[in-house]
């Protein structure tokens, strides 16, 4: 009940006159945990509606030098485009594996995660994906930095 109270007194300003203050006409919830209330402008009298969504948020990244950062999507989305640069990978693949990364990292719980959990997340789902997109983003994750360690990734793979 607290919180119900606490959300309806956010001021949220009228779309019309800016106004910052409304009453609250009328609120109903929907299947997805949102709620969505009329309210009407005590100044111009105008009516409208807001819409609260609960949102998980993702956890800080916690980066090889110890330095924390938000969890960056679009940050995350351009290393995986490079790595599928013209290879038969749709857009589509793509934002779907960075979803599916975005909600595992939700689903963890944690206040911060290594970039490594990340890494990893990105690793596995390029491997199913596309073997090059695959391997072009290892060479740079797991520092394959000399042709040995490479054709050792290389083999596993043609093996597997
Ligand atoms: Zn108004």
């Amino acid at each position: 009940m607290a919180l119900t109270s606490v959300l309806e007194n956010t001021q949220v300003r009228c779309p019309y006159c800016h106004f910052h203050d409304s009453k609250v006409l009328d609120t109903s919830h929907d299947s997805h945990g949102g709620i969505r209330r009329r309210r009407e402008c005590f100044r111009c009298k105008q009516r409208f509606s807001t819409y609260e969504r609960p949102v998980l948020s993702a956890p800080l990244i916690i980066k090889q030098d110890g330095t924390r950062e938000e969890f960056d999507r679009e940050k995350l989305e351009r290393g995986i485009r490079i790595s599928c640069a013209k290879r038969p990978v749709s857009a589509a693949d793509i934002e779907r594996l960075v979803g599916q990364i975005e909600s595992e990292l939700q689903r963890l719980g944690k206040s911060e995660v290594s970039s490594r959990v990340i890494g990893d997340m990105v690793i596995n789902g390029l491997k199913e994906m596309d073997q090059i997109a695959y391997i072009r983003y290892a060479i740079v994750y797991l520092r394959l930095d000399d042709l040995g360690a490479l054709r050792k990734e290389i083999d596993s793979l043609l093996k597997g």
